[in-house]
């Protein structure tokens, strides 16, 4: 299912399924068959492809991990900047050119979490993936409310940091297009009008501009407090239900009998419209 682009000097397929962070006791961790989140089309199809030779920056100060992603990241035609520190790696981000960023966040000199506040700060529209050993819920949540869009859990296999990469950069890529899709949901920016299956459904402007986020995220969880901070753009009682109210809301205007709207709960976290990964 992966096709190898780019030249690296390597044979094709050579090292790419290795682990170096293999763990003992983890003996089952071949390479993952993972399905790439299929990304909204756009309405021109003429779009060049968004990944194309994507510049990637990879911040991680494990020099196995980095030589494997690295190498890997090659192979599949981006072009891979690497830092194994924190103050180098804020540096090079801050720097920009960078298409999207891949961040521990566990490092020296300067922590992930830090580099996150200063790149949405300063190139908030660059996507940043971060990487953390730390599986524990709550630290995918700040690592989200930070501004990550995406997250991955050490061990990962190297297939599944590739097709995050690749619907990081689609997710990007569609921002501007004027038209959202995603399962059967259409959207049109202009008119704003909405169909699902064809039909027409009518949404307030809340509802709309909940719609768009979510599809503009597709296949990614997003929190309340994203959605809270994009939608609503105001300070909010953080415990506000007034997220789970509109995503009810949307729920009912875009289910049909037996179909229910592709907006699904991820406990503790939030929300994600349409299939995982
Ligand atoms: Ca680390």
């Amino acid at each position: 299912m992966r096709k190898l682009i780019g030249n690296t000097g390597r044979k094709r397929g050579e090292a790419i399924e290795a682990y170096p962070w293999h763990m003992p006791g983890n003996a089952d961790s071949e390479l993952e068959q993972v399905t790439t989140p299929s990304a909204p089309l756009e309405s021109d199809g003429a779009r060049e492809d968004p990944v194309g030779s994507a510049r990637v920056l990879l911040i991680e100060d494990e020099p196995g991990i980095v030589d494997f992603v690295q190498r890997g990241l090659e192979a599949e035609g981006f072009v891979v900047a690497s830092a194994v520190d924190g103050i180098e790696g804020e540096r090079l981000a801050l720097k920009g050119g960078f298409d999207a960023i891949v961040l521990d966040l566990m490092l020296p000199g300067r922590s992930g979490l830090e580099i996150l506040g200063s790149v949405r700060r300063n190139t908030p529209s660059v996507p940043v993936i971060v990487l953390t050993a730390r599986a524990e819920i709550e630290d995918r949540v700040a690592g989200l409310d930070a501004g990550a869009v995406d997250y991955l859990v050490k061990p990962f296999s190297l297939a599944e940091l590739v097709a995050r990469v690749r619907a990081q950069l689609r997710v990007v890529a569609q921002a501007s297009a004027s038209t959202l899709h995603s399962e059967d949901i259409e959207v049109d920016l202009l008119t704003r009008r909405v169909r699902r299956g064809g039909q027409a459904v009518a949404l307030s402007t809340t509802e709309f501009e909940l719609l768009v986020y979510l599809l503009r995220h597709h296949g990614q969880v997003v929190s309340r407090e994203q959605i809270l901070g994009s939608v609503w753009g105001y300070e909010h009682d953080p415990a506000t239900n007034v997220v789970d109210v509109y995503v009810g809301y949307l729920r009912r205007k875009l289910g049909r009998p037996g179909d229910p709207a592709p907006i699904f709960t991820v406990r503790a976290v939030g929300y994600r419209l349409g299939s995982a990964n």
